[in-house]
C-alpha cells in the first residue's frame, strides 16, 4: 500500500484519503470492481408520479416535519453553519443557458456569505476557463476556491507528475492542457499516436484524418513506439491512463487503451506473457506493471439541450469493459473511478468547502461555527443523490440530498427516484434553495438567532 501524498487545494496543502488508496492491492481492487459492476443503472422504466409542487419525500435529515417543530422564525442576516454543493448541468445550466432562478440563488448566497461550491461531473476545460464562462453566464463571481470538476482531484496525484501519462477526453488537446495545468509534465494523447503511427488504428475516414492533422494537432512523442527488434527500454512507456471526460473517438481510444493494458509494464507495442496465466491473480491480466486507468466519473447519461438524456463517460467505460471482457474471457477490468457518486470526490469537495468557509467567514468564524450541513442539489440520482446519501465525511456535517426536476431525472420516464433524495424533490434549484434556507432559518430560530427570510 502506498503512502499518502500531499493534496493541493487552491491556496493550501492538505492530506486526503483518495491518495491513501491510490494503488490498492490487486485483491481489494478486484473486490471493488466486482462490487461496482454489480451496481446496475437505477434508471427505472415504470411510469412515475405526476409533477407536483415542492415535496420532501424522506424524513431522516431535514424535512418539513422537523421544520414545523421550530418555535421561532428569525429574520435578518447570520453567519451560516451550512453550505451548498450544486451540480451544474441540469441544475444551474441547461446546455449553455442558465436555468431560471439559478443566477438569483447564487447571487443571494454570495451576497449573504453562505458558502457554496459547484460540484460537477462535467469537465474538459481548465477550471479557470470554466469559471470565467460560468461567472459571466450566471452573473456571480466564482473562483477556483469553490469549483470542483470531475477531473479536478487528479491534480493531487503527485506521484505521476514526473511520469508519462496518456490522457483522453472530449477535446484531447484541451485535456492535455488541463493535465499540464495540474502539473503533469509528459502527456500523450491518442491523436499523437495516430498521427505518428497511422497503422495503430488502420481505418482512415473523415473526420478522424482531418482532425488529426500533424501540423495543428499532435505533439512529438517523448519516445518512439516500440517496433519489433528494438530495445524496449528506448521506447514509449505510459505510466498511467486518464479519461478526463467523455471521449469522442471511442474506437481509437479503446484500441490504444487495451494495447497498454495488455502490454509489458506500459511499453506500447509489447505484450505481457503473464496475460492469461491462470496461476496468477486475475489470470495474469494487469499483473505486469501495466498503467493504472483512471476515470473521472461514470455517469451513463447526462442532461443536454436534447429532450432525452445523452450517453456520457459511463457509456464509454461500459464499452471499454465490454471489449476487455471479450479479450480476457470474462476477467474484470481493474480501474479507478472518481467523480460523483464516489466518496473520494465528496471527501475532496468537503475539504474544498471547509477551505472556502475559512475564506468567506475567516478562521474564527469557521472555528466558532462548525459546518453542520452541506445541501447537495443535483439532477442525477445515480451520481449527485447517491453520492450525498452514501457519504460520511471526516467532519460531522450531514449531506442532505435534493433532486430537481430540471435535469436528467424525469418522473414520467424514470419512475420514482432510486436512490431517493433525503431532503426531497424540487421543481428547480430556486425551490430547493428556498426550502433549505427556510429550514436553516427555523433551526437558528430555536437558538433565538436570526436567519434568512428575504430570499
Ligand atoms: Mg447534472
Amino acid at each position: 500500500m502506498s503512502t499518502s501524498p500531499s493534496v493541493s487545494l487552491p491556496g493550501e496543502t492538505m492530506r486526503r484519503s483518495f491518495m491513501r488508496h491510490r494503488r490498492p492491492s490487486a485483491t481489494s481492487e478486484l473486490t471493488s470492481i466486482v462490487n461496482k459492476t454489480r451496481r446496475k443503472s437505477n434508471i427505472a422504466s415504470q411510469n412515475s408520479p405526476t409533477k407536483t409542487k415542492t415535496k420532501a419525500i424522506v424524513t431522516e435529515i431535514p424535512t418539513h416535519s422537523t421544520m414545523d417543530s421550530a418555535s421561532k422564525t428569525p429574520s435578518g442576516n447570520q453567519i451560516s453553519n451550512f453550505g451548498f454543493a450544486f451540480d451544474i448541468d441540469g441544475v444551474l445550466m441547461q446546455k449553455s443557458t442558465p436555468i431560471p432562478g439559478a443566477s438569483e440563488c447564487l447571487r443571494y448566497l454570495h451576497d449573504k456569505e453562505i458558502p457554496f461550491i459547484l460540484l460537477t461531473n462535467g469537465g474538459g476545460k481548465t477550471e479557470s476557463a470554466r469559471i470565467q464562462d460560468l461567472s459571466e453566464k450566471l452573473k456571480v463571481p466564482l473562483t477556483l476556491d469553490n469549483f470542483v470538476q470531475a477531473h479536478t482531484p487528479f491534480r493531487t496525484l503527485e506521484h505521476l507528475k514526473g511520469k508519462t501519462i496518456l490522457v483522453t477526453g472530449g477535446d484531447p488537446i484541451k485535456c492535455r492542457e488541463i493535465s499540464k495545468s495540474y502539473g503533469f509534465k509528459s502527456v500523450v494523447i491518442p491523436g499523437d499516436l495516430h498521427v505518428h503511427h497511422r497503422s495503430i488504428w488502420p481505418f482512415h475516414y473523415y473526420p478522424l484524418d482531418d482532425a488529426y492533422r500533424p501540423e495543428d494537432y499532435a505533439d512529438d512523442l517523448p519516445k518512439p513506439v516500440r517496433e519489433p527488434g528494438v530495445d524496449t527500454e528506448d521506447t514509449l512507456k505510459i505510466d498511467a491512463i486518464f479519461v478526463f471526460n467523455d471521449p469522442r473517438d471511442w474506437a481509437l481510444d479503446i484500441q490504444i487503451i487495451t494495447d497498454l493494458l495488455i502490454s509489458r509494464q506500459g511499453y506500447l507495442g509489447t505484450r505481457s506473457n503473464k496475460n492469461g496465466d491462470k496461476s496468477l491473480p486475475n489470470a495474469g491480466w494487469q499483473q505486469d506493471g501495466q498503467p493504472q486507468i483512471y476515470f473521472s466519473h461514470q455517469d451513463l447519461h447526462w442532461s443536454t439541450g436534447y429532450h432525452m438524456p445523452r450517453l456520457g463517460q459511463g457509456a464509454f467505460q461500459g464499452a471499454l469493459c465490454g471489449v476487455w471482457d471479450l479479450m480476457t474471457k470474462g476477467k474484470p477490468l481493474v480501474k479507478t473511478t472518481i467523480g460523483k457518486p464516489h466518496a473520494e470526490t465528496y471527501f475532496y469537495a468537503e475539504r474544498v468547502i471547509h477551505h472556502y468557509r475559512k475564506l468567506v467567514l475567516g478562521e474564527e468564524g469557521d472555528r466558532s461555527n462548525k459546518l453542520k450541513r452541506v445541501w447537495m442539489v443535483g439532477d442525477n440520482t445515480n451520481s449527485d443523490i447517491k453520492g450525498a446519501n452514501d457519504f460520511s465525511g471526516k467532519s460531522s456535517a450531514q449531506w442532505p440530498s435534493m433532486l430537481v426536476r430540471t435535469g436528467v431525472w424525469h418522473p414520467e420516464r424514470d419512475g420514482e427516484p432510486n436512490p431517493k433524495p433525503t431532503a426531497g424533490i424540487f421543481d428547480d434549484v430556486m425551490h430547493a434553495v428556498k426550502y433549505a434556507l427556510e429550514f436553516e432559518t427555523k433551526e437558528l430560530g430555536k437558538e433565538g438567532k436570526d436567519g434568512w427570510t428575504d430570499f
